[in-house]
């Protein structure tokens, strides 16, 4: 493609000999680059990666070459620094545009276009400046009377018009700058926005799932995770357990030590039935009023009774005054177990609903025999 190409002319002869050689292989180069964007079928992004690589670290090297060759030259300190800050701007700007191109609607044209005209312009005005000074200094006048010449001397419309594009480019690359990094923080608010609305609906889903009194499993999730355990039970054929616990004489505790002081009774009962689990997968839930219900995936017989009988223990070992229940002078619970596999849905009744009335008449055994225990099902 013709406009990707640079075309060189000779107003681009420095005649410094090695910065000439030098601009000619950066202009093969820019082009080699502007061609493999071009390319439009089957780009190659290792072969555009290799050959931006290149001519990065070609155009390091003969900025330094041109820096280096003006100290050893001597010149005018004010030169020096200007040509240096264009040279940085290129390179800067060039990794810029280089890592928007993704983002570019003709990356080609783009980058291509930036590569030619920053290299024109910077060859014409300030490349040509230097060299012209070279020459004075080199005709035994001082730097910075090589300099002031610079200033009067030559085609001031040319050179007017060169300082004024420059300036254009400099305008242009610090709004690109800052356009990339508005884009940039932009892009990163929104990542934090994202990230924190997961945070929330995560917070959300744990309150939907939660009794805001006890802190522990709601009903409802209670349901969802008792439908899994029977599930799971029921394929692996291995048993599983539930825990039905009611608190004993509760009425009379909250007739005794009103329902503020109950609802406190209740949080620690539900604290030391939950402190009794050991597995991740067990859950304590509260079931409704002053019962809670645990569900414990596979387990069998002694170790469902063996985690009841704790939380029987647990709830005792309070020692929570109740002086109006006819069991203890303390708070105590009863439990009902459920141990097995779950027979399977039935008209009627879901195998889960199945084995909660089993758990609940154990429960309704263990009141009548006189509670503050627990028994299996
Ligand atoms: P039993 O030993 O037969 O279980 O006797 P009980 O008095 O505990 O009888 P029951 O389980 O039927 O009564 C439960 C009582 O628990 C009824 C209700 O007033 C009380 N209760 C239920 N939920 C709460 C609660 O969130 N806070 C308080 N303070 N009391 C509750
Ligand atoms: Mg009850
Ligand atoms: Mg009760």
């Amino acid at each position: 493609m013709l406009e990707a190409s640079f075309v060189w002319d000779d107003n681009f002869v420095t005649h410094l000999p090695d910065v000439d050689e030098q601009h000619r292989t950066l202009i093969g180069l820019f082009d080699e680059l502007a061609r493999t964007l071009f390319k439009l079928e089957g780009r190659d992004d290792a072969q555009l990666a290799d050959i931006y690589a290149r001519l990065l670290d070609y155009t390091a090297f003969h900025f330094r070459e041109e820096e280096d060759m003006m100290v050893r030259i001597g010149l005018d300190a004010r030169h020096q620094q200007v040509h240096r800050s264009l040279h940085q701007q290129f390179v800067d700007q060039l990794q810029l545009l280089w890592g928007q191109r993704g983002t570019m609607s003709d990356q080609a044209a783009t980058v291509a276009g930036f590569l030619t005209s920053w290299l024109g312009l910077h060859i014409l005005g300030i490349d040509q400046s230097m060299a012209r000074q070279v020459s004075a200094i080199e005709a035994g006048l001082t730097p910075q009377a090589a300099f002031a010449q610079e200033q009067d001397a030559h085609d001031q419309g040319t050179q007017a018009l060169l300082k004024m594009i420059g300036r254009l480019y400099a305008v242009l690359s610090t709004q690109n700058a800052q356009l990339a990094s508005a884009n940039q923080s932009l892009e990163e608010r929104v990542a934090q926005r994202t990230q924190e609305l997961a945070q929330a609906n995560e917070r959300l889903r744990e309150l939907s799932r939660t009794d805001a009194l006890l802190g522990i499993a709601n009903r409802a999730y209670f349901n969802e995770r008792l439908e899994q355990a029977c599930a799971l039970s029921r394929r692996s054929r291995r048993p599983m357990g539930l825990v039905m616990i009611d608190v004993d004489h509760f009425k009379r505790y909250n007739d005794r030590y009103g329902h503020v002081q109950g609802d406190g009774c209740l949080q620690a009962v539900a604290r030391a039935v939950a402190g009794c689990l050991r597995r991740g997968t067990d859950l304590v839930a509260r079931y409704g009023g002053e019962e809670l219900a645990v569900i414990l995936p596979d387990t069998d017989a002694a170790g469902a009774i063996d985690v009841a009988e704790r939380m029987v223990q647990a709830v005792r070992a309070l020692g929570l005054e109740h002086a109006d229940s006819l069991v203890a002078d303390h708070v105590t619970i009863s439990a009902g177990v459920f141990n097995g596999v779950p027979a399977a849905d039935a008209p009627g009744i879901s195998s889960s609903a199945a084995i909660v009335s089993q758990a609940d008449a154990a429960l309704y055994r263990a009141k009548e025999q006189g509670r503050n225990r627990c028994l299996p099902g």
